[in-house]
This record gives structure tokens, C-alpha cells and sequence, in this order.
């Protein structure tokens, strides 16, 4: 039974073997850019909070 490729997840169309998940160099370059663009965030608790002020002197 032949596997069905995944779809591009940028496009939707089938992906390509030389390219894939994507289906063409195009769409590999948009995930690129979307990955450096800051589209796509890492899953998990954000690094190194500077702003976040430490729970002290809570004498009230
Ligand atoms: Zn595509």
C-alpha cells in the first residue's frame, strides 16, 4: 500500500520527496522565514524573563 505524502504545510498541496515536508523550494523558504521572523515560538515557558521582579518585600 503506497503511503499518501503529507500535505505542505505551508500550501496544503502534496509535499514533494526532494522537498517535502514541503511540496517545492518555495514554500520551504516561507517556513524558513517564518521561523526567523519569530512566527513560530518555541513550546514551553519563555527564557529568561529580566522583567520579571523577584516576589520579595511583600511585608503588606
Ligand atoms: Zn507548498
Amino acid at each position: 500500500m503506497a503511503k499518501q505524502p503529507p500535505a505542505c504545510p505551508i500550501c496544503g498541496r502534496r509535499s514533494s520527496e526532494a522537498y517535502r515536508p514541503f511540496c517545492t523550494p518555495r514554500c520551504q523558504e516561507v517556513d524558513l522565514g517564518r521561523w526567523l521572523t519569530g512566527v513560530y515560538r518555541v513550546p514551553g515557558p519563555p527564557a529568561e524573563l529580566d522583567d520579571d521582579p523577584p516576589p520579595s518585600s511583600d511585608a503588606a
